[in-house]
């Protein structure tokens, strides 16, 4: 029977589930660690005690049987058995001895030939095994086949001829270890069962110890839940472990961290909202009163269409310096940077702005200290200085002065813009960078902006990894430093 293609996706999905869910989780992996810890000694410890049952078992049978061996070869000796083995007291010991033990005694003498065979297979025929040569030596042997399961001893008959040994013969004991083995496989069997019944209760410990310890992590999980669904709820704090509570401190801080952008988000909606209608009022307020009225005269239509053309003109601003940090914004990633004469770019600067200051008799003063390069993005640096030096035209009094400075050290460049104007009280200070901030709303009447400029020239100046700061006397003048590395830092 083939699988139909949507049956195979149901077993595939299946099987990511098991992987994503099981394999993954913690839990599982808590338990399983839990029975690896616990089975591995378990495992070597039954080995041991196994191996150790099975040396100790084949030793005492190693002593016993080579104790039986010297006694009966000392009676096979003294009772001259290998001329002629026919004793019956002799032969009823050697079957009761062979069965006993479970075993085959072969009793061979001087010529190799074999006087005795409990299983009277091989009597009479000759046997050269290396045991049997070695034995003959005057070595007794022994051997174990844990394989095969049996064990093989071969004792020296020994007769003292002239106060000297002469072996005589040889007894060679095979028997089963058959007996062992069964105790071996039934100790191994108990064992087993206990190693499952431990394994059992690891398992299920095993699990309660896995829940234990992922609760605080379910815990983070569900408080993030509720947390995400708005800026209101408690803060996280899952204290159970060092690491939850690191966990929840980082996300209460990343937490803050968007309220605080949410808000200024809204903020700068809001602001956009108002400060883009508020030309349009005018204008429809001006429009409709042109409207109202009949028969307008000529003087009062053309004034009012100069003010409808300035707020076209301020509305024009507003978007046009919305855009550029909209673009500064949205590009601060991939400035375009190159080398560039920071002297020539001020200068440019200077040259386009001296005829509006010259229009208040402001003297626009540029001194600079040595030649620059530095790695920039051109259009966007512009932007930032031509603020600050518009900012410093605009807020300067009839007859005042602007001094532009330039300087560099072997990191940074420092372009400096200083004025004689109204300067910035000092409690406005901390908001002139914010979007949309204007100093005070009387005199930001009578002198137009947007109150975008300096955010502009701070978002451009920060993009380029600089700083900018300001220094400010009320009624005496302002000095805006801005420091900038010379080579750019990505
Ligand atoms: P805008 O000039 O369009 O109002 P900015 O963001 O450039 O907006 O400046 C914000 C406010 O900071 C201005 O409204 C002004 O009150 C104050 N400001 C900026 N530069 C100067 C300066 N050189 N001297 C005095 N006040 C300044």
């Amino acid at each position: 029977m083939y699988l139909q293609s949507g049956e195979w996706v149901t077993i595939l999905k299946g099987k990511f589930k098991f992987k994503d869910k099981v394999l993954k989780s913690l839990r599982f992996q808590i338990v399983v660690l839990l029975i690896l810890v616990s089975s591995i000694p378990c495992f070597v410890v039954k080995e041991m005690i196994l191996q150790k049952y099975e040396d100790r078992a084949v030793s005492w049978r190693t002593a016993e049987i080579q104790n039986q061996c010297t006694i009966l070869c000392n009676q096979l000796g003294s009772s001259n058995y290998l001329k002629e083995p026919i004793s019956e007291v002799l032969n009823a010991e050697l079957s009761q001895l062979s069965s006993v033990y479970d075993g085959r005694i072969m009793v061979i003498d001087e010529e190799y030939h074999i006087v005795k065979d409990t299983f009277g297979i091989e009597t009479g025929k000759t046997i050269i095994a290396p045991d049997v040569i070695t034995c003959f030596s005057g070595t007794a042997t022994n051997y174990y086949d844990a394989q095969n399961r049996y064990m093989e001893f071969t004792t020296p008959i020994v007769e003292k001829i002239d106060g000297k040994n002469h072996v005589k013969g040889v007894v060679l004991f095979s028997i089963s270890t058959d007996v062992i083995h069964e105790t071996l496989s039934e100790l191994e069997t108990k064992a087993n069962l206990v190693f499952s019944a431990l394994m059992l209760v690891v398992i299920v410990a095993g699990l309660f110890v896995a829940n234990l310890m992922v609760k605080p992590f379910e815990k983070i999980a569900h408080s993030i839940e509720d947390i995400t669904e708005g800026y209101d709820s408690d803060k996280l704090n899952v204290s159970d472990y060092t690491e939850t509570l690191a966990i929840s401190e980082a996300f209460n801080k990343m937490r803050d961290r968007m309220k605080v952008l949410d808000d200024s988000r809204q903020e700068f909606v809001s602001n956009v909202s108002h400060e883009l209608k508020t030309p349009l009022t005018s204008m429809k307020v001006l429009a409709d009163s042109l409207l109202a009225q009949e028969d307008v005269p000529v003087e009062l239509y053309k004034e009012f269409m100069g003010d409808i053309t300035e707020e076209i003109e301020r509305e024009n601003n507003i978007i046009n310096d919305l855009l550029s940090l909209v673009k500064m914004d949205r590009t601060s990633a991939d400035l375009n940077v190159k080398s560039e004469n920071i002297n020539e770019l001020v200068e440019r600067i200077l040259k386009r702005l001296r005829p509006i200051a010259a229009l208040r008799n402001i003297e626009l003063v540029f001194e600079s200290f040595r030649p620059v390069n530095a790695e920039v993005d051109e259009v966007k640096l512009s932007l930032a200085i031509s603020n600050l030096v518009e900012n410093a035209i605009k807020y300067n009094k009839e007859n005042g002065w602007v001094q532009v400075s330039l300087n560099a050290d072997h990191k940074y460049f420092y372009v400096k813009v200083a004025d004689s104007g109204m300067g910035i009280p000092q409690e406005s200070l901390d908001h002139i960078f914010e979007r949309f901030y204007r100093v005070d709303k009387s005199h930001s009447k009578e002198i137009s902006g947007t109150g975008l400029g300096l955010a502009i020239a701070r978002n451009a100046i920060i993009t380029h990894r600089g700083a900018i700061k300001v220094h400010s006397e009320e009624g005496e003048g302002t000095t805006f430093t801005v420091r900038v590395p010379l080579n750019y830092i990505s």
